[in-house]
Parts: structure tokens; C-alpha cells; sequence
């Protein structure tokens, strides 16, 4: 039996995935290209009326994601804060939004003075579900964000019928999940705004930078009036709306350049996704009779495009074993694993729990609209807890897993086996830690 690295042995994985972001040829050529284009027509490093080539972009992203309008930004974060304002959400308004994510999907909530209401997530695959939003909706709801986290899609369906029947905008949060499909639908184009993201780390990158999507007009004149420069108000035809245009918002215009590399990447962007899904099947299937990990689910009529690979810890299968134990373990043999994402539920965050954002002063719970003080504790999303608390696993490095990776995921096989055959030796190492 070979000795764990973490006891002195040899290390198991030697193999890594290049880095990621990646440029290729062609997005360097186009960069090139762009930037002699640039000298004689300006519009290649500035174009805030959103013609050029950040207009061509937009429109090839819409096509692609299968929506009537799309709108880049200069970040996933502002394509939320926008989407919110599109939507007509106030402060003191409530919005749903799920514990279990980037801080991102809230903190949007929060820049508008809007109170987050948290939702409790599917233990399969981790995202809120018309359950568990239904169980928080009161008459003060404004707005619904779901994330598709690690690049697994909602189940939408239920959502949006729900949401349909009580007049409340959804917003997805698809900044992990570009190019996943739902019932062979995208992503982001299936509740009332999408909001993406090409910065680091995401399915496709721009070097920074986000984009909108909806099929509803008059949500994206609100957001051109609210994200845009007024040389782009052409495009706003609603009177009402077209006479704020002198009162700028917020400067949220994506760099020409991010939209030239993006633009590029997107012609790829299924190419990579499948890759992933492939080196990551090669994974779950390989990871079957390991004890102790359970692989990420994939719920039928679904594409996931994992941004990150999230198992899940079982501990029955592992008795007397701990999982920060067994993690460093595996870490020891230069596994690319770690015990979590998301670590502690967003609404157990002491800004939260203590209603303490940014100004200090109580804001923005102290505009409820309704004057009900809303307070977050534990026990509020029991599943989300359990998960962060004991079972959460993360693989990183998704977006770089592309091409052919079978000898590196062996690699890390063999690394889950190693660990597997030593388990009375991680018994006694659980042990020890307890005193
Ligand atoms: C990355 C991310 C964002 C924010 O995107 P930026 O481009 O970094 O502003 C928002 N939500 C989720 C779920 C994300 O993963």
C-alpha cells in the first residue's frame, strides 16, 4: 500500500491544467487587429453609443443566447445592480435571493436599499427552487434573483410559473453558468433578465466585463438609461423614460477591448463547455466507488457547464474520518481540493446578522416598507447550513479544464484511491485532532 503524501509517501498528482484565463491566436490577432483598426476609427477603443464592436458583440450574444436584446456591462456585479433598477425594485422592497453564492447575487439587493429574503436550496444541486421561494413571498416581494451556481441551471420551469401567477420579475444570475442550457434553452434567457459574466475565472472572458440579457423592451431601456451614456439614449423610444436621459447614473459600459477578446471566445464557447462536461464525466464516473464523496448531480434536460465541481462530503461512508482531515489529505497528494465555496451562508455574514451594510446605520432594513424588522439566524435555510457546516467539497480550476484532460483526471483518481486504501490511517490523524 503506498504511503500518503501527507505522512512523507510520494505525491500523487503531478499533472496540472494550464491556467485560465487562456488566450489563443485568435484573440490576440483580434486585439491586434482592433487596435490598428482603433487609429482610424475611434469607435474600436471608445464606442459609448454602442455602435461598433461592442453593438456587433451584443447582438451575436443575443442571437447565441437565443434573447431580443442584449447589453454589456463592465462586470457581472453591475449587469445585478442594473438588472434591480430595470425592474423597478425599491428600497425597503423585498427581494428572494439565495444564501448559498457568490456575495454578488445580494449585495446587489443591498446597493438599491432593497431587503435580501433568503431562500433555502435543493440539496442536489444546490439551488433555490419554487418551494423553497414560495415559502418566503409576502406582498412586499419586488424581485426573485436565482443563481445557477457552478453552472447548474434552476429548474425554471416551476419558478417562472409561479412567479407569472404573482406578477414578480425573475433575474437569473447566470455569471457561472454561460452557455448552460435548461430544457435546450440557455440560460439567462429564460426569466425576465439574464446577467452574465466574462471576468476571471468564467466560462468565457473578456478580461472584465458582464452582459444583460432580456426579451422585454421596456427592461432594457431601463437599463441602457441606467447603465448607459446618453449618446446611446437613441436607442431609448419610451418618452417618458427618454426624458431622464440627462440624469446619468451609473458608468457601466463595457471596454471595447473585453468585448473584441469575448467576441472571440464566444465562437468557443460550446466547444469548452462540452470539453468540460467531458473531463468532468470522466471524473463522476471514475469517483463511483470511491467512499466518502458523493460526485455533483446533473438533473435530466440539463447542461451543466462547471464553473466549479462541487461534491459532496459522506461522512457515513467514511466513518471515524473528518473531512478536514481527509481534504488535507487529498491536498497533500496536490489534489486541487478544498472544503468549500461558499464556507458560511450569506445570511449568517455578520453584516447581515447584525444589520450592519456599509453605512453603519441600519440601512437598509430600517426602510421596510411593511416596517418589519427582518433578521437572519440559523435555522432560517437549514439546507444550506448543513452543507456549508459538514458536507461541501469544491475541485477548482473549471474553466481551464478544456481539451483532452483524461490524464490528469487519472491522476486525481488515483489520488481519491490512495486515500481510500489508507482510511485507518486517517482514522487515527481524526482522532488526534479531536483532542
Ligand atoms: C462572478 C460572479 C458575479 C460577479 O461577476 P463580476 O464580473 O466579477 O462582477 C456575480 N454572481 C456570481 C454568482 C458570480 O460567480
Amino acid at each position: 500500500m503506498a504511503k500518503l503524501a501527507i505522512e512523507g509517501g510520494k505525491k500523487t498528482v503531478t499533472l496540472h491544467p494550464a491556467p485560465w484565463p487562456r488566450l489563443g491566436t485568435d484573440e490576440v490577432k483580434a486585439v491586434t487587429a482592433a487596435a490598428r483598426a482603433a487609429r482610424t476609427n475611434p469607435s474600436y477603443l471608445s464606442s459609448p453609443d454602442g455602435r461598433g464592436i461592442v453593438g456587433k458583440f451584443e447582438e451575436r450574444f443575443a442571437r447565441k443566447m437565443g434573447t431580443k436584446y442584449a447589453m454589456t456591462t463592465c462586470g457581472g456585479g453591475p449587469a445585478l445592480h442594473i438588472a434591480l433598477m430595470a425592474a423597478g425594485v425599491q428600497a425597503g422592497d423585498e427581494v428572494i435571493c439565495p444564501t448559498y453564492s457568490w456575495g454578488q447575487s445580494v449585495s446587489c439587493v443591498l446597493q438599491v436599499n432593497a431587503i435580501p429574503i433568503f431562500a433555502d436550496i435543493d440539496p442536489d444541486i444546490y439551488t433555490m427552487t419554487a418551494k423553497t421561494i414560495e415559502a418566503k413571498l409576502t406582498r412586499y416581494t419586488r424581485a426573485i434573483i436565482v443563481v445557477h451556481i457552478f453552472g447548474h441551471p434552476v429548474d425554471m420551469g416551476p419558478i417562472m410559473r409561479l412567479a407569472r401567477k404573482r406578477g414578480i420579475p425573475v433575474i437569473e444570475d447566470a455569471a457561472q453558468a454561460t452557455g448552460a442550457k435548461y430544457k435546450g434553452k440557455r440560460v439567462g434567457s429564460l426569466g425576465d433578465i439574464g446577467c452574465f459574466s466574462i471576468g476571471d475565472g468564467k466560462q468565457i472572458i473578456g478580461g472584465e466585463g458582464g452582459l444583460l440579457l432580456t426579451n422585454n423592451r421596456k427592461l432594457y431601456e431601463r437599463g441602457l438609461l441606467t447603465g448607459h451614456h446618453p449618446v446611446r439614449h437613441y436607442q431609448i423610444t419610451d418618452p417618458e423614460l427618454k426624458s431622464w436621459s440627462d440624469s446619468l447614473i451609473y458608468t457601466y459600459r463595457m471596454h471595447p477591448m473585453a468585448a473584441v477578446i469575448c467576441n472571440v471566445m464566444l465562437g468557443k464557447m460550446d466547444r469548452f463547455n462540452s470539453e468540460r462536461r467531458r473531463n468532468y464525466g470522466r471524473l463522476t464516473k471514475g469517483l463511483a466507488d470511491i467512499p466518502g464523496i458523493k460526485p455533483p448531480v446533473v438533473k435530466r434536460n440539463c447542461e451543466h457547464v462547471f464553473h466549479i465541481y462541487s461534491p459532496t462530503f459522506v461522512p457515513e461512508e467514511v466513518e471515524g474520518v473528518k473531512r478536514e482531515v481527509w481534504v488535507e489529505a487529498l491536498g497533500a497528494e496536490r489534489m486541487p481540493i478544498g472544503l468549500g465555496y461558499v464556507w458560511q451562508p450569506i445570511h449568517l455574514r455578520r453584516r447581515l446578522v447584525r444589520h450592519a451594510y456599509f453605512s453603519g446605520r441600519g440601512v437598509p432594513w430600517t426602510l421596510h416598507r411593511g416596517k418589519k424588522d427582518i433578521r437572519y439566524r440559523k435555522g432560517d435555510c437549514p439546507v444550506a447550513e448543513a452543507r456549508c457546516a459538514s458536507t461541501e467539497l469544491s475541485i477548482w480550476g473549471g474553466p481551464a479544464w478544456m481539451g483532452d484532460q483524461s490524464k490528469i483526471v487519472d491522476q486525481f483518481l488515483r489520488a481519491f484511491h490512495k486515500v481510500t486504501d489508507n482510511l485507518d490511517v486517517l482514522r487515527k490523524r481524526s482522532k488526534q485532532k479531536r483532542k
